[in-house]
């Protein structure tokens, strides 16, 4: 449910030869700037033409921005954290000695490479011999606990109608591509997506041992099943509807509606006791899956079992199964064309598994106190900004906006780091075994989850890293947060001025607050519950404007024939659009706007429009923008600058844009939300 910005951050990599930007002008360099594009015909290439031409993408990387360099700084710290822990003794049990061993096992490659497969072989037996229902539940539930979603999804999270307590939630999953529509439409590229997954398939069963045929016969029943799961499966646009995928029902309705799942066993087989009520998010996809369960025989469910099991511990395996993982994921998928080094790769591993304890010696190297109070004084000017905006909107009734500010009041305010940590004493990791320690994490965050179903939410838990370079909405608790990783230079720069940090981190800010009044966060209210606070005229009046916003995207080719999904970025490019006239109306409350004077070519004004571009100024590999385009409910980077400028009037003004110029939305069609 939450929402998550991946967003790219200010940085210059390069000096070119010619004029050197002034002293005082920190976080803009002039020279990622394409003085030959009009500002009013392109306005992100004009912003970040000298930064796209310099900066070409690493061979490792499929896309390459801001905030793909900051992650690299980042990268090293974790690495010093991980290398001085692998390199220390420390008492068995402790912190330091969880993230030393998980990463020394996973850096022990002459182990790993003489174990093969060999550690997955006993799963593999015991996957070969399931000839009972209670058999294959429990290998449902082995695989859910410690490898991953094999037919469907099982946790736990805030009820959405009654968001103080926890509720057990079962949800569509069990494919092996990133999206059910790679399963069903005939598009060459879908095409060809099925046609590499089922090679890279048929080459990992025979890597455990299974001759040519065997191997693709397998790989065309796993094909079958999968096929039958996305046929079930709703679409990315049909899952953005907070409503219909709430449906909460009893245990004994759960088993009413799906009588070809055994849920007693499945609960039994997780060590768990059967939860007494669920939200079932898709109920279509289960029912569906309940009746292919009935009909197909069990001994051809065998593949797909084996299947998940051997992709979702490829990556802990020896290298002929991780090449073969990125062969598919990476490379094809993705356009990458080396794999990351081998450290970066088990260090993103540890960070999974083990990840607060990585972000509390991080917090306590980059992260000084006194960041998070310059931090909160961003956000309440922020939140001061949208109150002033929401009291004078022109197409709003006074009873909704009431109720919009009395939400706007209650947003809680996370910043950089988690006050408790948490507590991972009960986790078993040693220098043993790199895929144990994976499987063991798995199960350790599986069962932290499944302990909290029935009980009362617990609104100090963070589900992000403070390492993340990213921020949340989560409308079920009705907070924004912000991790240490974002709130620091050159993102967020003390040094400097004011419309670098507005056109940055002020818009961020700005972003994550709208998203509490976005298509889909407008449907929960002040404490998270979903709840239809508007009058019905304000209601149809928010969503014209939403079908507008859809309208503009819908629009934009992205690449080839490859066009933005309106429908399905709606909510970021309603959170974009307002977090830029939320900040801008901030900005214009500081000395700098005010006084109005020149650093370096331009004004203050112009240059909060500059550093806004240049947060998303990234270049990408074709192949993983075609994916982005099918799976990111954020919009490209392109389109994210060009089309929230083009709605507004400050931009136009600024860089003296025509009525007629591509950056400016024809009249009919422009949006102003909030
Ligand atoms: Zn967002």
């Amino acid at each position: 449910m939450k929402k998550l910005l991946s967003f790219l951050v200010l940085i210059s990599l390069f000096v070119f030869a010619g004029t050197n930007p002034k002293d005082s002008d920190k976080g803009l360099d002039e020279k990622n700037i394409d003085l030959s594009v009009s500002p009013a015909v392109d306005f992100y290439q004009y912003a970040n033409g000298g930064w796209l031409k310099s900066n070409p993408i690493p061979d490792e990387y499929t896309r390459w921005g801001s905030f793909e360099i900051l992650a690299e700084k980042n990268n090293d710290i974790l690495k010093e954290i991980l290398e001085s822990s692998a390199g220390s003794k420390s008492p068995k049990g402790s912190n330091k000695q969880k993230i030393g061993d998980y990463y020394f096992s996973g850096m022990d490659t002459v182990k790993i490479e003489k174990d093969g497969f060999k550690p997955i072989i006993p799963q593999l037996n015991k996957i070969a011999d399931i000839k009972s229902k209670n058999e294959l539940y429990k290998e449902i539930a082995f695989l859910h606990l410690r490898v991953g979603n094999a037919f469907w999804g099982f946790g736990a999270g805030a009820d959405a109608r009654n968001s103080s307590m926890n509720i057990a939630s079962i949800y569509q999953s069990g494919l092996g591509l990133p999206d059910r529509d790679y399963y069903l439409n005939n598009d060459s590229r879908s095409k060809q997506i099925r046609e590499k997954y089922i090679l890279m398939m048929r080459n990992m069963f025979k890597l455990v041992g299974e001759n040519e045929i065997d191997a693709q016969k397998d790989a065309d029943k796993v094909m079958e099943i999968e096929t039958i799961l996305a046929k079930g499966s709703s679409t990315r646009v049909e899952r953005r509807d907070p409503v219909k995928n709430y449906n909460k029902m009893s245990l004994d309705s759960l088993i009413s509606i799906t009588p070809g799942i055994d849920w007693k066993l499945y609960f039994k087989d997780l060590g768990i006791n059967a939860p007494s009520e669920f939200d079932v998010n898709q109920p279509r996809f289960i029912k569906d899956l309940s009746s292919m369960l009935q009909k197909v025989d069990i001994n051809n469910l065998k593949p797909y079992l084996k299947w998940h099991l051997i992709r979702g511990t490829a990556n802990s395996l020896s290298s002929n199964f991780v090449n073969e993982s990125f062969e598919f994921g990476g490379k094809f998928m993705q356009g990458a064309k080396v794999i990351q080094p081998r450290w970066k790769r088990v260090m993103q591993s540890t960070n999974s598994a083990l990840g607060e304890i990585l972000g509390e010696v991080y917090v306590s190297k980059t992260f000084p106190p006194e960041a998070k109070d310059r931090a909160k004084k961003i956000v309440n000017n922020l939140i001061a900004a949208l109150k002033e905006r929401i009291t004078i909107l022109d197409w709003m009734g006074d009873a909704t906006k009431a109720e919009a500010l009395k939400k706007l009041a209650a947003i809680n305010i996370k910043i950089g780091y988690p006050d408790k940590w948490k507590d991972y004493s009960s986790l078993e990791i040693s220098r043993a075994s790199y895929l144990e320690n994976d499987m063991n994490a798995s199960e350790f965050l599986n069962r932290e989850e499944f302990n909290k179903i029935g009980k009362p939410v617990d609104r100090t838990e963070w589900e992000m890293l403070p390492q993340t370079v990213n921020a949340y909405y989560n409308p079920v608790m009705n907070e924004i947060v912000f991790p240490a990783a974002i709130l620091q230079p050159p993102f967020f720069n003390v040094d400097a001025d004011d419309a670098v940090n507005y056109g940055g981190m002020g818009v961020v800010i700005g972003h994550e607050i709208t998203h509490g009044f976005d298509d889909q966060g407008r449907q929960f209210d002040a404490q998270g519950n979903i709840k239809d606070w508007w009058t019905k005229d304000d209601g149809i009046k928010f969503d014209e404007r939403g079908k507008a916003i859809i309208n503009q995207f819908n629009s934009f080719a992205a690449i080839d024939t490859f066009h933005v999904n309106g429908e399905l970025t709606q909510g970021e490019n309603i959170a974009d659009l307002g977090g830029l006239n939320i900040s801008l109306t901030a900005f214009k409350k500081t000395d700098q706007y005010i006084k109005g004077e020149k650093i370096g070519s331009f004004t203050p004004v112009q240059r909060f429009f500059l550093s806004y571009a240049h947060i998303w100024e990234n270049n990408i590999r074709d192949e993983a923008l075609k994916l982005r385009i099918k799976t990111d409910p954020h919009s490209p980077g392109k389109q994210r600058v060009n089309a929230p400028l083009s709605n507004m009037p400050e931009f136009w003004e600024a860089f003296g844009v025509k009525s007629g110029d591509p950056m400016r939305m024809p009249d009919d069609k422009q949006v102003k939300i909030w």
